[in-house]
């Protein structure tokens, strides 16, 4: 049952082949037997609760297209019941009064949560090393990371613990943990998701976006996710779409651009191969490759560095021991309280970019690193656009390198960021980007940890991103394959 697509399993509930109930009892035993760490908080009241709510709407016709399919959400969406603790000492026993819009839309549509999913601290990291509550193992082969910033979601799917998954993308968190783990995450363009309930990271980069094993249940799931939201002010009104409308379009004269940038040195011989590969696929498939140049892409690193830890100092002072979360239990006065609930909340990550935010906000500083960042921004986007009048699609790998050890990495935050090089640039332009299965990585170890093919779209063309990346997974079978 668990091999199912979203549409599989739609059919299977409106036939009543299988009921809600059946369906989440069915994920929750999978969950319960593995050991990945990927779920930090499971109710299995809760879901089953929701879960017989779905079984009546299927049974008195009241359905949308994923009512009654289970879903778990990456644990920076506050959820109602569940603790939403985003990875974090900090937030470590909190219940949200509310559900997060994405979340509430997903149960509007009938969607039965099944828990939630661990994550970097606050979303920020590329192995989820740094979440508070241990790191997730990657399905495929544990002694590696499974990505991050959205590790627990991709491992999930990967491991199919559950059928779909929400995550969220401020550099590459979609992208980079669904290339790790070998399946399907889109995130679309920035203010089509509401970001009101997803514990902010960086504001102006935070997108919410789903997971899944094909590009046609991302479609599916994002139908249900996106749209205006007054809560949140940079949510982008625009007519609600299908975004599967175009999943059958032929591939005959798309213009694929393939930046230089993206195979530089650093890339990996095995991920260029498979990348490689899969540009040969969509030459089969009609498409014409295109050399492209975005120039900035290297800058994109000490920009992104800048500004997302900028937005984080900003977003994360309100986690004072006052408003939310942990308070030390001993304190002299209020700045000593403020001082040891956060020395003690927050880790090593978040502390240091909280640092490194102060420092380049700061009177002196502001010009020479904030302002240059928020400039150079604007011209990674021009890059973009000059790109777009040559081609309809870019493509290129997700990360430098196949999954990493466990650890590898755990003491070098510079080499963290180093690998989100191929992501951080279509975040900053605020553009969709997409990650699908393409292959595996090659020698001993390797060939056990997959490759992403990255695609990235022009604003609002998901549904071009979501045809292209159909028509591949049409022609070949890598989003289908599973570890043991
Ligand atoms: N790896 C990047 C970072 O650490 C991106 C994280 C994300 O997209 N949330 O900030």
């Amino acid at each position: 049952m668990h091999t199912k697509t979203l549409s599989q399993l739609s059919a299977m509930l409106h036939s009543r082949q299988v009921s809600a109930t059946e369906l989440a009892q069915h994920y929750l035993a999978r969950i319960s037997a593995s050991n990945l760490n990927a779920f930090l908080h499971v109710d299995p009241a809760l879901t089953l609760e929701q879960a017989s709510v779905a079984d009546a709407r299927l049974a008195n016709g009241d359905t949308t297209a994923l009512t009654g399919i289970p879903i778990a959400h990456k644990d920076i969406f506050v959820t109602r019941n569940w603790r939403s603790t985003a990875g974090s000492r900090m937030l470590e026993n909190y219940v949200s009064p509310f559900d997060a819009q994405v979340v509430d839309l997903l149960k509007q549509a009938g969607m039965v949560t099944l828990g939630k999913l661990n994550c970097d601290e606050f979303a920020m990291g590329s192995s989820n090393e740094n979440s508070y509550f241990g790191p997730v193992k990657n399905p495929w082969d544990n002694s590696a990371v499974p990505g991050g910033s959205s590790g627990g979601s991709a491992a999930a799917i990967a491991a199919r613990l559950a059928p779909a998954a929400t995550a969220t993308d401020t550099g590459g968190s979609i992208r980079q943990p669904a290339s790790f783990c070998g399946v399907t995450g889109i995130k679309p363009t920035y203010g089509s998701v509401s970001r009101y309930g997803m514990i902010a990271f960086a504001s102006s980069l935070d997108q919410g976006g789903p997971i899944a094993q094909t590009a046609e249940d991302c479609g599916l799931l994002l139908n249900a996710m996106t749209g205006f939201d007054a809560k949140d002010s940079t949510s982008l009104e625009r007519q609600s779409e299908n975004f599967n409308r175009d999943l059958n379009k032929s591939l005959q004269g798309l213009r694929i651009g393939v930046p230089k940038e993206f195979f530089s040195e650093g890339l990996a011989s095995d991920v260029e191969q498979a990348v490689r590969a899969a540009l040969a696929e969509y030459e089969k498939l009609g498409a014409k490759l295109i050399d492209i140049s975005l120039p900035k892409t290297e800058l994109s690193i000490p920009v992104y560095y800048v500004i997302a830890p900028a937005e984080a100092s900003s977003n994360l002072s309100r986690f004072d021991g006052v408003r939310y979360g942990h308070r030390a239990a001993d304190y002299k006065d209020l700045n000593d309280m403020y001082r040891k609930s956060r020395s003690e909340g927050f880790g090593a990550e978040v502390k240091r970019r909280i640092l490194v935010g102060a420092y380049v906000l700061s009177h002196g500083y502001y010009d020479a690193y904030y302002l240059q960042a928020q400039k150079i921004r604007r011209l990674i986007a021009q890059d973009f656009a000059a790109a777009f009048q040559q081609c309809d699609v870019i493509m290129g790998p997700v990360a430098p390198t196949v999954a990493w050890d466990l650890g590898a990495k755990a003491d070098d935050p510079v080499a963290n960021y180093l690998a989100d090089i191929f992501t951080l640039s279509t975040s900053l332009a605020g553009l969709p980007g997409m990650s699908i299965p393409c292959g595996f990585g090659q020698g001993e170890k390797n060939a056990r940890r997959p490759v992403g093919l990255q695609l990235i779209g022009n604003y609002f063309d998901e549904a071009r991103l979501l045809n292209i990346a159909h028509q591949y997974q049409l022609a070949t079978d890598w989003h289908t394959r599973a570890p043991e």
